[in-house]
């Protein structure tokens, strides 16, 4: 194992990993800018290193930096959490030439992941089940794009092989919107994402997203822990997450995780990733992996009871996975609101000083935040202020507890997005279960001050 790890994230990730670090018996050094001095785990740190000034771009974004501070601090590997350069594979080499251990895949893994096209045709190689649409990147030639287009079907989607966070993608309804469609994605494409190419996919009118999660080790031993239910999003955010996944059938999802599991072995795929899909009639439709560990991991470790960022560590260490598919039970079931510092009917950011800060507690809650009272949410990063996460036997104790922790979570001098899961949690079709990803934003257009 590790002596000593350096966390190269902030928020409430940063916090989570420490935790992990200390439950290991590891030394963790935490990284901070200029903007997140406060921090709880800064504070909690038995070393801390400032990597620069507020804006991402100088500091958590900044390679150098982040690469001297593990030199000074003699750290052996470091955790690139979620978002930042959690899913650059130049970063994960940088890292590994400078002889420290990336706690993740390897940069060959991130960089196939990371092209979408390459990543659905390592899919389709490995029998993960894909969104029909074209084979690979689209041509240029006008006629076989409209032929392509016509063998899948209108509506088809055009998304850029670079893209990420919900841009570089446009539905395109008729033949007479295709040809200046493509032609439009690939210009931004371009200039966005570096790299023009594009592809075509048939468009889905009303999936859920559904993911898979993922472990695997360096010898080719991987599981899946089941799936997370990730529908409830606003502009491609998910702010609400849960598990298993309400009304689907275990044999279905069964039958995907060994693809997923069997995709992992083909690739030589190490630590933590997850495989999102669209899920529509029953069916399941692969559309992009991440090889990271993500915001809503902790539905997961709530209905498995594995620790999925310790796992990451051991993994990243040379150990081998302690448990193999047989062992992996799912257990009740467990839903997480993501706490936004935002105006919860405008949407704008509200960051600024906590001046009162409550968590909930009781059975089955948990609660992952790097903020407490009189701590200052700077501007520079994303809102996201902590998450709520509930256990329970059953969907209805979940939701029950989640209702309970909901009202006692008490935050003042920012404005917070608590309000918003205080009504979704009472709401008759979320409670009912199964929405698709469309539902939330449906549900504000009608919602009423
Ligand atoms: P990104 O990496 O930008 O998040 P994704 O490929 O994960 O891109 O897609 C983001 C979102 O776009 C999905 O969650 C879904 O809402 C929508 N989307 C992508 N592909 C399709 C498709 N074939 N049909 C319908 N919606 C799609």
């Amino acid at each position: 194992m590790f002596k000593k790890i350096l966390v190269a994230n902030r928020g409430e990730i940063a916090l989570r990993i420490q935790r992990a670090c200390r439950e290991l018996g590891v030394q963790a050094v935490m990284v901070y800018s200029e903007a997140d001095r406060e921090a709880k785990y800064v504070k909690l740190a038995e070393e801390a290193v400032c990597i620069g000034p507020g804006p991402s771009a100088l500091s958590y974004l900044n390679m150098p930096a982040i690469i001297s501070a593990a030199e000074v601090t003699d750290a052996e590997a470091i955790h690139p959490g979620y978002g930042f350069l959690s899913e650059n594979a130049d970063f994960a080499e940088r890292v590994e030439q400078s002889g420290f251990q990336f706690i993740g895949p390897t940069p060959e893994s991130i960089r196939m992941m990371g092209d979408k096209v390459s990543a659905k045709q390592a899919m389709i190689r490995a029998g993960v089940p894909c969104v029909p649409g074209s084979e690979g990147e689209l041509p240029d030639d006008p006629a076989q794009i409209r032929r392509i287009a016509k063998t899948i079907g209108y509506p088809v989607i055009i998304k850029a092989a670079g893209g990420g966070g919900g841009r570089g993608m446009r539905v395109v309804h008729t033949e007479a919107a295709l040809v200046n469609a493509v032609q439009m994605t690939k210009a931004e494409a371009g200039a966005a994402f570096g790299n023009p190419a594009v592809y075509m996919e048939k468009f889905l009118q009303n999936p859920r997203h559904i993911e898979i999660q993922v472990l695997a080790d360096k010898f080719r031993n991987a599981v899946y822990l089941g799936e997370r239910d990730c529908s409830m999003q606003r502009r491609h955010q998910k702010i609400i997450e849960e598990a298993p996944a309400p009304g689907i059938l275990r044999k279905l999802i069964e039958k995907v995780g060994e693809r997923c599991v069997a995709a992992c072995k083909k690739m030589g795929y190490r630590g933590a990733g997850t495989f999102e899909f669209l899920y529509e009639n029953g069916e399941f439709y692969f559309i992009e992996m991440n090889t990271r560990v993500q915001v809503e991991h902790p539905v997961t470790e709530m209905v498995t009871g594995i620790d999925i960022v310790k796992t990451q560590i051991l993994v990243a260490a040379g150990g081998k996975l302690p448990f193999i598919q047989r062992d992996i039970e799912i257990h009740g079931h467990a839903i997480e609101c993501r706490l936004n510092a935002e105006d919860p009917y405008k949407f704008t950011p509200s960051p600024g000083r906590i001046t009162m800060w409550h968590a909930p507690g009781g059975p089955g809650v948990r609660v992952d935040s790097h903020v407490y009272t009189n701590y200052f949410v700077p501007p520079n990063y994303d809102s996201m202020v902590g998450k709520i996460i509930v256990h329970g036997d059953t969907r209805e104790q979940a939701l029950a507890r989640m209702r309970t922790a909901l009202a006692e979570t008490l935050v003042e001098g920012i404005l917070t997005n608590i309000p918003l899961h205080r009504e979704l949690m009472a709401d008759a079709k979320f409670m009912a279960g199964g929405t698709n990803i469309h539902y939330l934003e449906e549900w504000m257009a009608r919602r009423t001050r």
